[in-house]
């Protein structure tokens, strides 16, 4: 197998830059923390331990960004889904409060990433816009920009001039422009990432999952097909691609899928009609679509719910409706790349952190905006276990891991009420 085909066929492992050299683990060995997935969450992690001097091992079950954070969609959105109100509400005002503004300020830790292990991945900082159609549309663009603002979020509203202007087509009556957010090549950030992780002294070891974790007399020892770590502090950074290694966990989130296609690279002057800045576009409707044109000059459209499971159905030729009623000026420009990816939902939408043992840190539950905020939660844990955030000063309170009741029911009827949308969108 290529270091890459794990990912199957998607625009970042087509385009990706050449993976660091890993190998499996073989043996048994010692370390001070051991870190399951090699994601941004556990290699953000991996990188604040051991800049500190802690010894890491990081075991992946397939390859270095084999889950999210390989296939995501590349839009590096700061803060999460839910209004900084609503998450006041939910967290209480003052842990709300210091969740908003360490959630709503992570541009500049992905930045600061990149720039300090000089990751190629396209980080550009274009702002993306949250735009709004119908009435109602309108009306939930509005009260976005209403919340951000009134945090001190530098975030502004649009007219349907410069909206159209930004997007290059007049479908939106108004539009949220986030200037902190921006958009990335993901799988080669998360390639950088470990890239760094391993310059700093980590060790990762791919096509190495873990089947058992367990506390021994000797600390967390986490057993692979071909080996164990042994170490004092064990961390599970796997979101939704979770197994059954700790009980609970993968039945804490409910498994939505993702679909993404992109086209052939366009001209340069064709390119400079869509999306001019390269501005992500987010759609406030039921089931959102995105829009981003990538720095290979391709336009990327995607939308929740698994990849369509035959060809020509009205679900495999949804991408092509929406280039239509966007860009038509694209013609019947070839799809080159389609793939698709889970998130984990978790029930109230927020990051996850959980000790549910001692020595045994989980962070998880990225509900799909994972590129800034899974970064931050592998900086979290790995500041809890150098003992330097403070349970009062920690974004993130400590919660009990709950499975969520009936969550693939759940996941099957977002699946149909996608499914469904994306019938419906062919109505005129
Ligand atoms: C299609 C898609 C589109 C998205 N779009 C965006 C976006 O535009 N912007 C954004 O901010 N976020 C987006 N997200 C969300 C974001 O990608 C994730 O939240 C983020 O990548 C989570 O990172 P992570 O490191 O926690 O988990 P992951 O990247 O999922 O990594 C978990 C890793 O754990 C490994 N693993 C699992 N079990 C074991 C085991 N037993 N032993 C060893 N290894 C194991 C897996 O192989 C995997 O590599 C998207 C997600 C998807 C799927």
């Amino acid at each position: 197998m290529k270091p890459l085909d794990h990912l199957g066929p998607s625009l970042w492992a087509g385009t990706a830059n050449e993976p660091p050299d890993t190998v499996p683990l073989e043996g048994e060995r010692r370390a001070d923390v051991v870190i399951v997935g090699a994601g941004f969450t556990g290699l953000s992690c991996a990188i604040h331990l051991a800049e500190a001097g802690v010894d890491v091992v990081v075991l992946e079950a397939k390859g270095i960004g084999h889950g999210g954070s390989g296939r995501n969609m590349g839009q590096v959105n700061p803060g999460v889904w839910a209004d900084p109100k609503v998450v006041e509400g939910l967290l209480g005002e003052a842990t709300g409060r210091r969740f908003n503004e360490a959630f709503g300020g992570t541009y500049e830790l992905v930045e600061g990433l990149v720039k300090r292990f000089d990751i190629r991945c396209d980080l550009m900082r274009t702002g993306n816009i949250y735009v709004g159609r119908s009435s109602k549309g309108v009306r939930a663009v509005e009260a976005r920009h209403a919340q951000l603002s009134a945090y001190g979020f530098d975030v502004e509203l649009l007219d349907e001039e410069r909206t159209a202007a930004i997007v290059g087509n007049r479908r939106y009556r108004a539009a949220m422009l986030d200037k902190r957010a921006g958009n990335i090549h993901p799988l080669n950030y998360a390639l950088g990432l470990a890239e760094g992780a391993i310059s700093l002294g980590a060790t990762i070891h791919t096509s190495s999952r873990v089947r058992r974790l367990a506390q021994t007399a000797d600390g967390w020892r986490a057993e692979t097909d071909r080996g164990a770590v042994t170490a004092e502090r064990a961390v599970i950074a796997t979101d939704a691609y979770s197994d059954d290694l700790w009980p609970g966990l993968k039945r804490s989130m409910v498994p939505i899928g993702t679909y993404a296609t992109a086209t052939v690279p366009l001209s340069d002057n064709l390119r400079k009609t869509i999306l001019p800045q390269r501005t992500s576009t987010f759609e406030a409707a039921p089931i959102s679509t995105y829009l981003h044109m990538v720095a290979s000059n391709r336009i990327m459209i995607s939308i929740l719910g698994y990849p369509p499971l035959f060809k020509n159905s009205p679900f495999d030729r949804w991408p092509r409706l929406q280039l239509r009623r966007h860009f038509p000026q694209v013609g019947d420009i070839p799809f080159e790349f389609k793939w698709g990816g889970t998130i984990g939902l978790s029930d109230d939408h927020l990051p996850r952190l959980h000790e549910p043992a001692p020595g045994l840190t989980i962070c998880c539950g990225f509900s799909g905006r994972g590129i800034t905020s899974a970064t931050l939660g592998g900086k979290i844990v790995a500041e809890r276990i150098r003992g330097t955030m403070a349970d009062e000063d920690c974004p993130l309170p400590v919660k009990p891991i709950r499975p969520i009741p009936l969550r693939l029911l759940r996941a099957a009827s977002y699946e149909l009420g996608i499914r469904a949308f994306r019938v419906l969108a062919w109505l005129p």
